[in-house]
């Protein structure tokens, strides 16, 4: 609790003790004994009011400056009219007098309002926690000694050190020392990881044993950990159509509800006749109930705890819509490369057709790749092993689906599948191994072929089935790849269909082929698409939802997809589908327990049945369960 929230609470408790106290003597008959009929009433009706304006001052000020303003229908300028109507029942001194319930009404009503502001104050504040990834400086070497500086200040190329205890500032590549680095803040993954010389490391992660020597591959605003700040800050933009609808709702119940209490105070009497005090009294009930807190304020809280949930674990969700839409996911798309599989291919065989030896066949091929990000490429370097000469290699051309074409040595040298070769009318011989093939021609003739194989990831197969059991109707794959290597891989992770050799543009078919079947069927039947962003970030934008891999993926990818999963697994997907699904049944739940409770309450009013009592607590009693259970939205740990 915060400062502010501190005098709050503790003015609302004086003026509960007060309200105790008035209450007890208006009870005990004492009044009524020393000043008798009226007099008792006015002395009681001075003495309520009292803790009524310890406890709601604030809020009748905020009520005229809402009459000033113009915008009369807020919440503070319900609670003053109901609770001064309360009072001004005084004026009915025949009847039943109700100023202990106007004080009690303005009472409750802070008591909830303090909850709120305490509860949204809390989550916002535990979701700020877990996103304290921010690292606040960088260390870096300035005359041989250590100095630290802004992660802003530092660029691509430059060297820092980042000593064990500290958050890593920028992304970057190990150039010298090992340690464990603890990732858990970005991905979830409780399990450090392992960081040697070569090896990536990003930021936001907690370096745990040595001291690493890293060279920045990123300016601070494109590294990892501002993009995830960014993500999260603007998710609450992007709002979910349920969302919408209350705040639409709410513009519309508020004014209705108020009408109506307007007419059931003005036509029964006028009608039947006197009985004023009783029909203005459940005109008030109307109004404690007419507003439309609990929903307001749980419903996109629920949202917030779910997008924060999910950050948590690694899935950084771009929006509540997107958190709608993941709930309603009946069909799964993968890309294969990089997404089911590691997209780290090891080079198995090396064989050359013509007059070239294995060596300068592969030589040929690194220095071709020698700029292309594709996973492929980064295969053959590493086959290749030694340090490329950028300066022989000129024109590079990368044809998505098909491979790389540059010229090396001043010849052309074409690196990639069969597609290519036709596109540029070499003739290769065809290669039967089951794996992924490079063929690779030099001046225009087939001089040989480089075979690699993927693996799987980990999770693959369980992810799949993990998706199934969670009600995905149909899981896709979709491939650049040759048809013997996709049906491979969707056979061996029971994937319902594939289709194989596509290009990106034919991806972009197949999904919107898939989306059309999908909008045949129902309209509520979401398609996703998962991919690693290289070659398909067209396709990301086109689904209903576009869930990238972030760690691995492309900047490009990160950008287009709706969804990303910071640490590459695909089995996050169905864990994606279980919180979105969690956080929509905690939404469901409020609005149908809130306005469930408020129909009730108002048609009891109607009938004289509820009174202010029942009112205020069913509203904030409501508005504080409400808030309540969507805070639980944020644990999702073990889904
Ligand atoms: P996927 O859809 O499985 O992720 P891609 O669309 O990225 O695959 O690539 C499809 C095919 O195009 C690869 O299997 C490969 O044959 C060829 N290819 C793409 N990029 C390259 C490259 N840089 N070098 C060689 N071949 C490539
Ligand atoms: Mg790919």
């Amino acid at each position: 609790m915060n400062a502010k929230q501190k005098r709050w609470r503790n003015r609302i408790i004086v003026a509960l003790i007060l309200f105790v106290l008035v209450y007890l003597i208006a009870e005990s008959g004492w009044l009524a004994s020393q000043l008798g009929h009226p007099g008792a009433l006015y002395a009681e009706f001075a003495l309520f009011l009292v803790p009524y304006l310890i406890a709601g001052y604030d809020v009748l000020v905020k009520a005229a400056r809402g009459i000033m303003r113009g915008n009369a229908m807020d919440e503070s300028f319900l609670m003053t009219v109901a609770t001064v109507g309360a009072f001004a029942l005084v004026l009915f001194p025949d009847t039943e007098p109700h100023m202990a319930e106007g004080a009690a009404v303005m009472l409750f009503y802070q008591v909830g309002e303090l909850f709120q502001s305490y509860a949204v104050g809390k989550s916002r504040k535990s979701i700020a926690d877990m996103m304290d990834i921010a690292p606040e400086f960088a260390n870096i070497m300035v005359d041989s000694e250590l100095t630290q500086v802004d992660p802003f200040e530092v660029s691509p190329g430059d060297e820092i050190i980042v000593k064990p205890g500290e958050r890593i500032p920028l992304d970057g590549v190990v150039v010298q020392g090992a340690s464990q680095v603890d990732t858990a803040a970005l991905t979830g993954e409780s399990v450090p990881r392992q960081a040697r010389e070569n090896d990536e490391v990003i930021s936001g992660c907690v370096n745990l044993t040595g001291a690493l020597t890293v060279r920045v591959t990123k300016p601070f605003e494109d590294s990892t950990v501002s993009r995830i700040l960014e993500l999260v800050e603007n998710a609450s933009e992007k709002k979910a159509r349920t969302e919408n609808f209350i705040t639409r709702f709410a513009r519309y119940y508020t004014p209705v509800v108020v009408g109506v209490a307007v007419l059931l105070a003005l036509i029964p009497p006028v009608v039947l006749g006197g009985g004023w005090a009783d029909w203005i009294q459940r005109g008030l009930v109307f109004l404690v109930v007419s507003c439309p807190c609990a929903l307001v304020i749980s419903v996109p809280l629920s949202f917030f705890g779910g997008i924060g949930g999910a950050s948590r674990v690694g899935i950084l969700v771009k929006g509540s819509n997107y958190l709608e839409a993941l709930a309603q996911v009946d069909t799964v798309v993968f890309d294969k490369t990089g997404t089911l599989t590691n997209g780290t291919f090891a080079v198995t065989a090396v064989e050359t057709a013509g007059a070239l030896t294995r060596e300068e066949l592969l030589d040929l091929a690194a220095h071709a790749e020698a700029y292309s990000n594709h996973p492929i490429a980064a295969s053959v370097r590493t086959a290749y092993g030694s340090a490329l000469d950028h300066a022989r290699v000129e024109d590079v051309e990368e044809v998505s689906g098909h491979g790389v074409r540059a010229t090396v040595d001043g010849q052309e040298v074409l690196v990639g599948n069969g597609k290519l070769m036709r596109a540029h009318g070499v003739t290769w011989e065809e290669n039967a191994v089951a794996g992924t093939v490079l063929y690779v021609a030099k001046g225009g003739a087939y001089a040989g072929c480089i075979v690699i194989a993927d693996e799987l990831k980990e999770d693959a197969a369980a992810a799949i089935a993990a998706l199934h059991e969670a009600g995905v109707r149909r899981t896709v794959m979709l491939t650049g790849d040759r048809a013997d290597v996709a049906r491979a891989v969707a056979s061996d992770l029971s994937i319902d269909e594939f289709h194989a050799e596509l290009l990106p543009q034919g991806k972009v078919e197949q999904v919107e082929r898939l989306l059309e079947a999908n909008a045949g069927a129902s309209a509520k039947a979401k398609l996703a698409f998962v991919g690693d962003g290289i070659n398909d970030a067209p396709v990301l934008t086109r689904a209903d939802v576009g869930i990238a891999m972030g760690a691995m993926g492309s900047d490009a990818a990160i950008e287009a997809a709706d969804v990303v999963l910071m640490d590459d697994r695909p089995s996050q997907i169905a864990r994606a589908i279980r919180v979105a699904r969690k956080t929509m049944r905690i939404v469901r739940q409020n609005i149908a327990f809130a306005l469930g409770v408020k129909f009730a309450v108002l048609i009891l009013a109607a009938f004289g049945i509820a009174n202010m009592w029942m009112a205020v607590f069913a509203d904030v009693g409501v508005a504080v369960l409400a808030i309540l259970n969507a805070m639980r939205a944020m644990s999702v740990k073990k889904l």
